[in-house]
């Protein structure tokens, strides 16, 4: 059982957190802000209680000794006159002596062990969770797992309640002036940016995991950075990240990762920089700070990045016969079944098996510019010959087929059928941010520019 500490530990940050409880974010910041006052007004009557005590206790002893003879007072009620206005406020009442409490209901719960697991002990609070139309739903929908959070005064009486129903979903109840009310209300999260910055020791994941960043939002960096850097093999020692990304708060409690807002990733002493912004459908584009597309009309490495891929050691891979074809493409070595993704736009120009490249796919794109993915397990469902390709798009799974000693994609990049480098080739891909989008865009970029580079220029300084 998770038994809070009385709200008077808490700091104030922690006590909005757990008003959220059931209001609107607007609504609670104003209720901490009158609890907040409440209790520093009650903390200034403690202190005016104490530092007023022993000149009243020898205003009580002179003026009352004489008179305990006659109608026989005990000094304890001279204190509890005192103590009593600050008893009265009843809203600095409830801060100052109230307890949270959250379980999880089980397997063979009722509503009575639960309430008595809460210590809810008054009756008509017991009585209003059985027989109010709203509230009663609690008994009916007790599930195992469902988190069920109650806040009580010393003596078990409930303050408020608040039940995990079906996603987002909650059962509501809370004291008022006139007894208990339930309601039904949304889930209300609370949107904060996180910010972490690490160094590469070994691979991206490795950094991430040790800085407690999700997979998901490493996995958003590689990709924001794909035209730039492979991060299977372009990695350094010493390399840095720094990133914002979003989080959703519940009460205090990080309950989801959102989209990555900004990133700065120093790879080999070079600084790559992305801002997110969010068009017009919702999705998140990624921008350089000046508002430059950064996605080129190829891509770095046509593996898809993830943590197996990443963590395939190249050392144990042995290159394969160099006599193929003159061997003028580059090997990636990768685990068998991880996906090759379209490097750009294009028309397939062949799928099937060719010689020593095994299961091969060759695409067409502008410019006489064709690429060639061998040593493929197997191709995408359904990939024809003449099928049109969006960069990005997944159209094989590595393998060891034809003249391969281990599993690897063999990537060839041919302009006019002539080797090249794709990177000589690759041209910026979307359009820059322009017009009304470009004045928010820069705000955006502005501040989150500085708030990147300070989190990077602190992780240089902390290493020097
Ligand atoms: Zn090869």
């Amino acid at each position: 059982m998770d038994i809070n500490e009385p709200n008077q530990h808490n700091a104030p940050f922690n006590h909005l957190a757990k008003m959220n409880l059931v209001q609107d974010s607007a609504q609670s910041a104003i209720l901490a802000q009158i609890t907040q006052k409440a209790e520093r007004k009650l903390k200034l009557r403690w202190i005016l209680a104490i530092s007023s005590l022993p000149l009243f206790g020898i205003y009580a002893a002179f003026g009352i000794a004489p008179q305990s003879t006659v109608h026989n007072i005990p000094t304890a009620t001279v204190i509890e006159e005192i103590t009593l206005p600050t008893m009265s406020d009843t809203t600095a009442n409830v801060a100052e002596q109230s307890f949270w409490y959250k379980e999880h209901v089980r397997r063979d719960d009722t509503l009575n062990t639960v309430l008595s697991r809460l210590n809810i002990y008054n009756r008509d609070a017991i009585d209003f969770i059985r027989n109010d139309s709203a509230a009663s739903e609690i008994a009916s929908a007790l599930k195992p797992g469902r988190t069920i959070q109650a806040q009580t005064d010393s003596e078990g009486n409930l303050i408020s309640l608040k039940y995990e129903l079906d996603a987002g979903q909650f059962i509501a109840i809370k004291q008022t002036d006139t007894g208990y009310e339930a309601s039904k209300v949304a889930q209300i999260l609370e949107n904060r940016p996180i910010l972490k910055s690490a160094e590469i020791k070994s691979s991206l994941f490795g950094a991430t995991d040790a800085a407690n960043i999700p997979d998901h939002i490493a996995i958003q960096i590689a990709e924001m950075f794909e035209s730039e850097i492979d991060f299977n093999t372009d990695l350094r020692r010493g390399d840095h990240l720094s990133v914002i990304y979003e989080g959703n708060y519940e009460q205090g409690e990080l309950l989801t990762t959102g989209d990555v807002l900004a990133a700065e990733f120093v790879n080999n002493g070079k600084i790559y920089q992305a801002i997110g912004y969010r068009d017009d459908s919702g999705k998140m584009q990624y921008f350089t700070p000046e508002g430059k597309s950064l996605h080129k009309s190829f891509l770095r490495s046509p593996l898809e990045f993830t943590r197996i891929s990443s963590s395939f050691s190249s050392g144990r891979f042995h290159p394969v016969l160099q006599r193929l074809r003159a061997h003028k493409g580059t090997d990636f070595a990768a685990p068998t079944g991880t996906r090759v993704k379209a490097s750009g736009d294009a028309k397939v120009d062949f799928v099937g098996v060719k010689g020593g490249y095994g299961n091969v796919i060759v695409l067409k794109h502008d410019n006489g510019v064709s690429t060639l993915y061998g040593h493929l397990s197997r191709f995408a469902a359904g990939l024809r010959k003449g099928e049109k390709v969006v960069q990005g798009d997944i159209i094989g799974y590595v393998g060891t087929t034809g003249m391969s000693t281990g599993p690897h994609l063999h990537y060839e990049f041919l302009v006019n059928g002539q080797h090249r480098d794709p990177m000589k080739v690759a041209l910026p891909k979307a359009i820059p941010i322009i017009g009304q989008d470009k004045l928010a865009f820069d705000a955006i970029s502005q501040q989150l520019t500085a708030q990147i580079r300070l989190l990077g220029n602190s992780n240089i300084a902390a290493l020097e």
